[in-house]
């Protein structure tokens, strides 16, 4: 006879899922209702407007795709790009890569402009190559590239694809909830994110939002989208605001409970909060590893505080460093991928895992372990490094959201 499956508690501090706060898994687990129930109903509303708040939107057409970040993605090129339009695809890392396959998919020409993985987005290369493609109709990029931890100026490079009329699709999945983004501020076209890295929820869904000129050229398409799925214009008659809502698909009903429930946890936080406390556990995470003599693979301007890309050091086993913290500790942490495999560990401190507690568990695990391969380090001294990091952080919120 199968069994019921219950999975071990670990500690999530890779580059997602992330920690889930049992506020959320809790919401999950309440009655399922029909998705066309008045109550339901109400509660999209809400969650609407809550998105908006996340992603500082007025946005009418801002909603969570049922599907994962990938499907945001996904989402955000069928509906905005035709066969034959040109697209800058700006690559960095995994997920700029993951981009120009879609814009492929859609019949489209990506025209690539590359960085080495660990740097953010060359504005001036992308300045470049709308220049030396003035029939591009659309710029897309990744504001947190999750592998390798670099930070692109999305203010900057949504200002360079206007100035050449271009829209501008961002990648914000790792980005959302860890660091700031200003949907309308920057004039941000298309944006699309995840529910499991900084908002703390669990995979499988991801909010995106449209503003009124992605809407225009999603209205003046001359090609049907290929996806019937994803075709928004449908989508909008289930999630549009006052509008009768018509039957698309049966929403996963329990599952935005759960990001119902984390973006209620978001706002009693306060956004600039959960900026602020992303911030102040990835400076104690890093004067911990300092101490510990370990380096950063991104430059201090560029990086994320949500995800860590840690040099492994010489003579160090990295797979078995990763293998120890899960067995020993029931710790998780990330892999380099691409050009970076073996060579970095990705360190996730994302929404409700980026709290003082995991920060210390993760760097007395790390020192014992790395000691254990006979690196050279003094025991303690990276906790110590970290507690005096918290400790000078006066004005920063220290505790985790609701723990
Ligand atoms: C995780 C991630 C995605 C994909 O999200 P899934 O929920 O895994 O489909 C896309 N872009 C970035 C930057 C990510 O970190």
């Amino acid at each position: 006879m199968p069994q019921s499956f219950h999975p071990p508690q670990r500690m999530l501090l890779g580059p997602g899922p992330s920690d889930v706060s049992p506020r959320v898994l809790e919401a999950m687990a309440r009655p399922t209702i029909g998705h066309l129930d008045p109550q339901f109903v109400a509660m999209m509303d809400e969650l609407k407007s809550m998105l908006q708040y996340a992603l500082r939107t007025k946005n009418a057409l801002t909603l969570p795709v049922s599907a994962p970040g990938s499907a945001g993605m996904e989402t955000a090129f069928v509906n905005l790009v035709e066969p034959g339009d040109t697209v800058i695809v700006c690559q960095n890392g995994v997920f700029g890569g993951r981009m120009k396959e879609n814009v492929e998919r859609c019949g489209a020409t990506p025209a690539m402009v590359e960085d080495e993985w660990g740097q953010p987005v060359d504005p001036q290369k992308l300045e470049d190559a709308l220049k030396a493609h003035p029939e591009a109709r659309t710029v897309a990029f990744v504001q947190a590239e999750t592998s390798t931890g670099a930070e692109s100026d999305t203010r900057t490079l949504v200002e360079i694809a206007h100035r050449h009329d271009c829209l501008a699709i961002v990648d914000a999945v790792t980005a959302l909830g860890g660091t700031p983004i200003e949907t309308d501020a920057w004039g941000i076209d298309a944006i699309y994110s995840g529910s499991q890295k900084c908002l703390s929820c669990t995979p499988g869904l991801s909010p995106v939002s449209f503003s009124e000129a992605a809407i225009a050229r999603i209205r003046a398409r001359t090609h049907k989208v290929q996806s019937w799925f994803l075709d928004l214009n449908l989508v909008m008659g289930y999630w549009g605001q006052g509008a009768k809502r018509a039957y698309h698909h049966t929403a996963p009903i329990n599952a935005l409970y759960g990001l119902h429930e984390s973006l209620v946890m978001l706002q009693e936080e306060g956004l600039e909060n959960a900026w602020a406390r992303h911030r102040s556990n990835h400076i104690a995470l890093r004067d911990g590893l300092e101490a510990m003599g370990l380096s950063f693979i991104v430059a201090t301007d560029y990086r994320l505080p949500q995800l860590n890309a840690v040099r492994v050091p010489a003579g160090v086993d990295e797979a078995a460093v990763r293998a120890a913290l899960l067995t020993d500790y029931s710790i998780e942490i990330g892999a380099g991928l691409g050009p970076l495999a073996g060579q970095i560990w990705r360190i996730g401190l994302m929404g409700y895992a980026s709290n003082p507690r995991n920060v210390y568990v993760l760097l007395g695990a790390l020192e014992s372990i790395l000691a254990a391969q006979g690196y050279k380090l003094t025991r303690g001294d990276a906790l110590a490094a970290a507690q005096a990091a918290h400790a000078a952080q006066t004005d920063a919120p220290k505790a985790a959201v609701n723990d």
